[in-house]
């Protein structure tokens, strides 16, 4: 194989992209990020929560015994080496709405699987004076979340210092072929992984893949009266980052999918925060972002179906916190050492519609 400038060329420095050249790096691959930060990103938007039970039904998050242990252990290693603190373990305080979600709750936490996501304290927390909970509540445990704009800033700061990162927009036109390697504006690398989030769309290399990306909106508010570290969720979620500063999210919605934050939005989170708590706050900002997520709600991870060194990380959707860390090091495995990707994530399960 001839040698190369680098490895690696790695598009994009949002989650996937710094998941994925952290772990080339640990694994001693010669890599370059290319990102541009005045591009937006999902990753800076994202509140960070890791939840294992989710949804109405509290449903156990898809592979969470491996994708939670795998996540904690990195953010925690990576904060160590950069020096700060990115995982804070939090527990997730779920108000029950009514005595019959209360009885549904309590039956299904019998459940083993899902035993262990849940306070086993005869006293659970008590937020009665700032959170709505006439029903009592359910504590969900070992969540938490992680500081994104930190990590991205400090990830971003440690791959420059270490000549790893160039501030550019990278453009798929200018990326040409040479025999066993690949050249972008005279440097050669081994493999191209494009880790784009939702602007893949864009990319004529990946395009094709049933991507459904979805907007959201997070407001940042203050309160007057200090709140405990919980995460409380229902319907919305409302995170403490520090007593008087909470992030507020998310909303849903497809049309029009741009990264504006809107009046309706905001009167939508601004609706459901007030059933959820019963303080005064005030909203200090709003923002937008786009999820990238797929059809079949699963990562989109694998090799070109015609270039065996164009390869694509993405698809990351709601959950990139937990699914980023484990599959960046599956993908790196497959990479390197030719084990195999979990087929539910592999791109492969889609090149019917490349070669159609
Ligand atoms: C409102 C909201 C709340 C969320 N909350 C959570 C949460 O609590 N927990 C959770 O796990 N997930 C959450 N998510 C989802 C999470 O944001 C995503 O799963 C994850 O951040 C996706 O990361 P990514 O790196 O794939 O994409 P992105 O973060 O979008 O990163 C892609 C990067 O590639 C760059 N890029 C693209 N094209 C180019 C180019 N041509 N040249 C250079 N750079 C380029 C972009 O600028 C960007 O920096 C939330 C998302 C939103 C919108």
């Amino acid at each position: 194989m001839a040698t190369t400038d680098y490895d690696y060329l790695v598009v994009g420095q949002g989650l996937a992209g710094t998941s994925l050249a952290w772990h080339l790096k640990e694994s001693g691959k010669k890599i370059l990020i290319v990102g541009d930060s005045s591009l937006p990103s999902s990753s800076k938007v994202a509140a960070g929560i890791f939840n294992p039970l989710t949804g109405k039904k509290l449903v156990k998050t898809w592979l969470a015994d491996d994708l939670f242990p795998y996540a904690n252990a990195f953010y925690t290693s990576m904060g160590q080496e950069l020096n700060c603190q990115l995982l804070h373990s939090a527990s997730i305080y779920r108000p029950f709405r009514s005595i019959e979600e209360q009885n549904t709750y309590l039956a299904q936490t019998a459940d083993p699987g899902i035993s262990r996501y849940i306070s086993q304290d005869t006293v659970a927390a008590d937020l009665t004076d700032y959170v709505h909970a006439e029903f009592g509540g359910l504590e969900v445990v070992r969540s938490g979340w992680v500081d994104l704009p930190l990590l991205l800033n400090k990830t971003r700061d440690y791959f420059s210092m270490n000549g790893q990162y160039m501030h550019s927009k990278f453009d798929v036109a200018d990326l040409q072929f040479e025999n066993d390697s690949l050249t972008w504006k005279n440097i050669s690398f081994g493999k191209v992984v494009f880790c784009q989030g939702f602007m893949a769309l864009q990319n004529d290399f990946f395009n094709w893949l049933p991507f459904a990306p979805v907007k959201g909106q997070i407001l940042d508010i203050a309160t007057e009266k200090a709140v405990k570290p919980y995460i409380v969720n229902q319907g919305i979620f409302m995170l403490p980052v520090s007593e008087h500063v909470c992030r507020v999210g998310a909303t849903y919605s497809w049309d029009p999918l741009d990264w504006e934050p809107t009046e309706q939005a905001t009167e939508e989170l601004e609706s459901k925060l007030k059933s959820l708590i019963k303080i005064p706050y005030s909203i200090t900002s709003a923002s937008a972002g786009i999820r990238p997520s797929v059809k079949d709600r699963r990562p989109l991870i694998g090799v070109h179906p015609s270039h065996d060194n164009i390869v694509l990380f993405n698809g990351l959707g709601t959950k990139g916190v937990t699914l980023a860390p484990f599959f960046a090091n599956q993908l790196v495995e497959h990479l390197e050492n030719g084990k195999e990707l979990n087929p539910l994530v592999n791109i492969q399960r889609y090149f019917s519609l490349y070669f159609r």
